[in-house]
């Protein structure tokens, strides 16, 4: 991804004069100290519906470097999951989102997991626990998985899965197509948001075979009472088009690129001055 333009540039600098090893170490470091001093924020990308009102936000994590400045989590995220700092970053994560729900301009709020986070006995009891403590109910969060390997009954994903949907949080499958257990995921019924991966999106004006499969994805879907959120929506013709075929959510840098809170209250605060 080149939209860190020099950050990542200045990594892979880095990474091409460190082995693998050495770097990954370097940046777990960098991050385990970076959370620690509060260098994370996240930015807040808003979802639509077919009627056009904004549903709920999704919570993406970014680094904020003090040389570096902003880094991606594509950047950093895997390196976190190769240790136990992804429990660290999720942790850190789930406590900021709470921190933050009363600003934010929806009542839902999705927050991405790691398999790696779910694969831990207790992750869903923790994340109970950290929801109560401020206040909260399960009704208010999505958890995003990223489409992995299939969920084996009484694999400690699965229970972690069915304690977070009985605390009433929705469970979406990410990336939805990119990876290789889509049917299975449909099969399986105990998810409530598929998220088409973008992939279909970016081409769903120009190659049939893409809308056809994404019309598809959308029949059996609403059959099973699953939403479908289109994700990667860049162009008014893309967005035309999947609400033609059926989406039910909307996400995109054409309806709303991801930002922090304090930008939308300072943008807030200008549209109410200039009123
Ligand atoms: P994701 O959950 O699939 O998030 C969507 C990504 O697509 C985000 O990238 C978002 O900025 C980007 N995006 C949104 N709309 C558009 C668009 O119209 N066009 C294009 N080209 N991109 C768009 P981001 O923020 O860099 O996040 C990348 C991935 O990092 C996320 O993919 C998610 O898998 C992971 N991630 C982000 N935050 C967290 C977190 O707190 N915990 C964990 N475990 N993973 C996270
Ligand atoms: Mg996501
Ligand atoms: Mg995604
Ligand atoms: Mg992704």
């Amino acid at each position: 991804k080149g939209k860190n333009g020099g950050r990542g540039r200045v990594i892979a600098f880095e990474r091409e004069l460190l082995s693998e090893e050495r770097y990954q170490r370097f940046i777990e470091r960098e991050l385990r100290a970076a959370i620690l001093m509060d260098e994370l924020e996240i930015h807040y990308q808003p979802v639509f519906g077919q009627d056009g009102r904004q549903r709920s936000v999704e919570a993406l994590v970014r680094w904020r470097h003090s040389v570096r400045g902003m880094i991606s989590p594509g950047a950093f995220v895997p390196i976190a999951e190769q240790s136990d700092l992804i429990a660290k970053l999720g942790q850190w994560v789930l406590r900021r989102v709470c921190a933050d729900v009363p600003r934010l301009p929806t009542k839902v709020v999705a927050i991405n997991v790691s398999a790696a986070e779910l694969r831990h006995p207790d992750y869903a009891a923790r994340f109970a626990e950290e929801i109560a403590a401020a206040g909260l109910m399960g009704e208010r969060f999505i958890v995003e998985i990223t489409e992995t390997a299939p969920l084996h009954k009484n694999s400690a994903e699965r229970k972690n899965l069915e304690f977070l949907r009985a605390l009433g949080v929705r469970i979406a499958v990410d990336d939805f197509g990119a990876g290789h257990a889509s049917l299975g995921y449909l099969r399986d019924l105990s998810f409530d948001i598929l998220k088409i991966d973008r992939a279909y999106v970016a081409e769903i004006t120009s190659r049939p075979v893409d809308s056809m499969i994404v019309e598809s994805i959308c029949k059996i879907a609403k059959g099973l009472g699953i939403e479908v959120i289109a994700e990667g929506v860049e162009t008014p013709e893309q967005h035309a088009a999947l609400v033609e075929l059926g989406c039910t959510g909307f996400q995109g840098f054409l309806l709303g690129r991801p930002q922090p809170l304090r930008a939308k209250i300072e943008a807030e605060d200008a549209a109410i001055k200039a009123a």
